[in-house]
């Protein structure tokens, strides 16, 4: 299939890939923030660059849109009708790279929480909110 995706257009959608912020990213922090647990944001200096890094639990949890991350067998995660390589492409590489990150986080000795999209409830959360401070994966 042709790509009919033009360069400008592409690279405002890989932008949008690592977009900071989100508003699934606030309903997290404001979890955790409610449960009294203090936290960095975007710390360059360790893989991936994690959306949230709560150094005092050595955890970090990552904020995954479903769509762009993957979500196993969730509805926002469905592939465009068009386009399908290049977007399979794009997937597999993200979902690579989130593999690769997890990994080295863990090597480091960082507890690794993902949170998707669709799971930013305020019971999800408070439930995330408690694993991390029991330290339960
Ligand atoms: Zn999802």
């Amino acid at each position: 299939m042709a790509d009919i995706m033009d360069r400008a257009s592409r690279s405002r959608m890989m932008s949008a890939i690592r977009s900071k912020n989100t508003k699934p990213e606030r309903l997290v922090r404001s979890a955790l923030h409610r449960a009294g647990m203090r936290f960095a944001l975007h710390d360059a200096s360790l893989p991936g660059k994690p959306d949230i890094v709560l150094p005092a639990r050595r955890a970090v949890v990552l904020v995954h849109g479903c769509f762009w991350h993957r979500h196993p067998n969730c509805p926002r995660a469905a592939t465009p009708a068009t386009n399908r390589r290049f977007w399979q492409a794009k997937f597999s590489a993200n979902v690579k790279r989130d593999l690769a990150v997890r990994r080295r986080l863990k090597l480091l000795g960082w507890k690794v929480f993902v949170v998707w999209e669709c799971q930013t409830s305020e019971r999800r959360l408070a439930t995330l909110a408690r694993r991390i401070r029991s330290n339960a994966l």
